[in-house]
């Protein structure tokens, strides 16, 4: 269980929306820097331990500044995602490059900015040496061991599961010694291992899990090739309590899980200096950002509806998983959720619903809702259907005030892809 309170009070929303108008997206600093903290805390057993956030969860400067401060590098997939963190002063062994089907000027860019490069697929390794005419002295290949992943089975089903066997990333087994000597023959010195087999897990068993795995295949692969494994990429994975009724995983107990098996299986072999680093993006995020918006509008017809002013263009996960996200009616945190509605967005599309039959405290016209845990894979996920604009995102600090972290689009932002002269004789 886990009690589901926002992080601003009705009184604190009630200052900030003066200064900008929902909806709008809200990070709490104070948030992500303690559960970085935590993060890193877990981890200090490991000597190179770090986590490369990974950008398109939030990929907002301000949100790389704070997580750099905490020691953080980034996860990058796409061209953008590479100048953002160049931008932001990330250089070098801080930036992952974690990306597939990547297009050549992607490849050059990493390779500039001497990126770590993580290749998805034994192909990439002739794709790479044609787009930069080397390859890089230090590598890593992404692994993908098939099948279905599945951790905690019960009479309910599984706490963990899901399907590496139909994902589209990662190498097989045989592929990675194959890339691995291919590499060695090509000038690679130092290797590395990456694999995400499980997305959001609420498990404190999920990276344990995971970390055998791949130690157990860096020990064989050591053995193999003579590879010099020099770390362990456990990706992204750990997953946020989007319910109430979920717990949150411990990440104390997470890092003393991996630690273990890095001693029962790295050590022996003598490969107790392979550093291990994360890609974490919802974990790093996600409960320490909130979509709030305005209830505008109310209708009673088959089913009670409200309207409020955000839509899938600002937080889409609700419209295209059904995915839940808690909603908190601001003044009304103890009032007794006794109606049932569907709450929803402004959008021509029957999925533009962030809520369907929820029970909520009665809502008012003018209230301010907040939905939870759009932090990550949030604003980021945004998009401009119905010709909506994307909201702006504000940064609670510290010190309690706010800042501006990226302005709302306005109408001349969706038209500056567009030419209209000469189309319209006016
Ligand atoms: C999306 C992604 C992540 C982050 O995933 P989360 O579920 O947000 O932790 C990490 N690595 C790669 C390669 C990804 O694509």
């Amino acid at each position: 269980m886990n009690e589901k309170r926002p992080f601003i009070t009705k009184e604190q929303a009630e200052e900030i929306v003066k200064q900008y108008p929902t909806p709008f997206h809200l990070y709490d600093e104070a948030g992500i820097r303690k559960n970085a903290r935590e993060l890193y805390q877990a981890f200090s057993w490991n000597k190179g331990f770090k986590e490369y956030f990974a950008v398109k969860a939030t990929p907002n400067p301000r949100i790389l500044q704070i997580l750099k401060e905490e020691g953080c590098g980034t996860d990058c997939s796409s061209y953008t995602e590479l100048l953002m963190s160049d931008a932001c002063g990330f250089s070098g062994k801080e930036i992952m490059f974690s990306s597939n089907d990547t297009p050549v000027e992607d490849f050059q860019l990493a390779d500039k900015l001497n990126a770590t490069i993580n290749l998805d697929d034994i192909t990439h390794i002739e794709s790479l040496e044609q787009a930069i005419g080397h390859i890089p002295e230090r590598i890593c290949c992404r692994f993908n061991p098939g099948g279905v992943f599945q951790l905690g089975g019960s009479k309910e089903g599984f706490q963990v599961m899901d399907n590496p066997g139909d994902a589209k990333y990662g190498m097989t087994r045989e592929q990675m010694s194959e890339a691995y000597k291919i590499l060695m023959q090509k000038g690679a010195k130092e290797f590395g291992i990456h694999s995400f087999l499980a997305s959001n897990t609420i498990s404190n068993e999920y990276y344990p899990a995971l970390a055998k795995i791949l130690f157990q295949l860096a020990v064989e692969l050591h053995q193999e090739t003579g590879a010099h494994v020099k770390f362990i990429n456990l990706s992204g994975g750990i997953g946020i309590p989007y319910r109430p009724e979920q717990s949150k995983n411990d990440i104390a107990i997470i890092g003393e899980g991996v630690r273990k098996a890095y001693e029962e299986i790295l050590i022996p072999a003598g490969m107790g200096d392979v550093e291990i680093y994360t890609e974490l993006g919802r974990f790093m995020l996600g409960p320490y950002g909130c979509l709030v918006t305005t209830a505008i509008h109310e209708k009673h017809t088959y089913k009670e509806y409200i309207g409020v002013d955000a839509c899938a263009a600002n937080l889409m996960r609700p419209a295209i998983y059904g995915a839940y996200h808690h909603i908190t009616v601001l003044g009304k945190e103890d009032a007794p959720c006794d109606h049932k509605y569907d709450v929803t967005g402004s959008l021509c599309e029957n999925c533009d619903k962030f809520a369907v039959d929820r029970m909520l405290p009665e809502i008012d016209m003018g209230d301010i809702l907040v939905i939870h845990d759009a932090g990550a894979h949030g604003f980021s996920m945004g998009y401009n259907y119905n010709g909506k604009l994307r909201s702006a995102e504000v940064l609670l600090k510290e010190d309690g005030s706010t800042e501006l972290i990226r302005r709302a689009e306005t109408p001349a932002d969706y038209f500056a892809t567009l030419d209209f002269t000469g189309l319209f004789n006016k």
